[in-house]
């Protein structure tokens, strides 16, 4: 009976799709989600052009009673304008650092590990100070962590971010510019941002065997990338021609299915140990 109320529950929740309602119950079930333990964290791989390991992308998980499994792409933003990404940022950076020890320890390996630092994460006040505390307590090498930012950063405060930018890159954190070409960018800007890696955003990685445009778009991406000494990384990479493309074009670092599916901390220890190489 009470599995049917749930079945329910989640044909109720499903036709409301993104609606207004839909968010409110997503904000009220996010504020327990912590305390719950309902989130945990995935780890991608990513390949370099050897066919070796560079390291791992961290995606965090919510499965809830009432909701189901929801997607990061729904509730990170809710979590953002609800004042809650704080928490929740603090938690997945505690729990993947934490996670990411033990694997490096199991294995006896370093790997890079990046983080996805959301817009308000990024600009509340103490967070380069909890990260640094975090990656101290984990006892990683701070050269070992990479941050994601995406180029909706750029709206914000430009005069706060670029010092900040070169703080944390002072202290060795590499910085990965996400979805790059999707979003608010000047090359001029780009420029004069301390950044390591440019990730090619999906959507180009899609139709690069079919169509001409994306093939230009993202050797121009190369080219920029390149010219500002900047590793390129390709995301949902899920052909072999894909990759083939992407790596004769002269993108160095490949994340995406046809590599592997995120993965669960044990699983991902299986991926390392199985890898013919790295
Ligand atoms: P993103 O950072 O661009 O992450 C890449 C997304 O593409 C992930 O979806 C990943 O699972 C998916 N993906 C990777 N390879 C493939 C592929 O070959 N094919 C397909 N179809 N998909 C692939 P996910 O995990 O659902 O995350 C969606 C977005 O939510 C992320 O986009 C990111 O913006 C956000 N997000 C996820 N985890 C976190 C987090 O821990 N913190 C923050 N702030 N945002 C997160
Ligand atoms: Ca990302
Ligand atoms: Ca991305
Ligand atoms: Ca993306």
């Amino acid at each position: 009976e009470s599995k049917k109320i749930k079945s329910n529950a989640k044909l109720f929740v499903n036709s409301m799709e993104e609606s207004y309602l839909m968010n409110i119950i997503i904000e009220q079930e996010l504020k327990k989600a912590v305390d719950n333990h309902e989130l945990f964290m995935v780890y991608q791989p990513q390949i370099d052009a050897s066919g070796y390991i560079h390291g791992i992308e961290a995606l965090v998980r919510w499965n809830n009673a009432i909701l189901g499994s929801v997607p990061p792409d729904k509730f990170i933003p809710v979590a953002e304008t609800s004042g809650q990404m704080l928490k929740i940022g603090h938690f997945i950076i505690d729990y993947t650092l934490r996670e990411i020890k033990e694997v490096q320890k199991i294995l006896n390996i370093t790997f890079q590990t990046s983080i996805n630092i959301s817009v308000r994460q990024f600009m509340e006040v103490g967070f380069l100070t909890h990260f640094l505390n975090a990656i101290e307590s984990a006892e990683l090498y701070q050269v070992s962590i990479t941050i994601e930012i995406t180029e909706n950063l750029l709206i914000e405060d430009i005069q706060y971010i670029l010092p900040l930018l070169e703080e944390i890159r002072g202290y060795g954190i590499q910085i990965s510019m996400d979805d790059f070409g999707t979003g608010y960018s000047s090359l001029s800007m780009l420029r004069r941002l301390p950044i390591d890696e440019l990730k090619i955003d999906k959507s180009f990685v899609d139709t690069i065997v079919e169509e001409i445009a994306a093939q230009k778009m993202v050797q121009n991406i190369i080219a920029i990338g390149k010219n500002l000494n900047m590793h390129i990384l390709a995301e949902g990479v899920e052909t072999k021609e894909q990759s083939a493309l992407l790596k004769a074009f002269g993108c160095d670092r490949f994340q995406g299915y046809y590599f592997s599916k995120p993965l669960l901390k044990d699983d991902l220890i299986s991926f390392f140990q199985n890898h013919e190489k790295g």
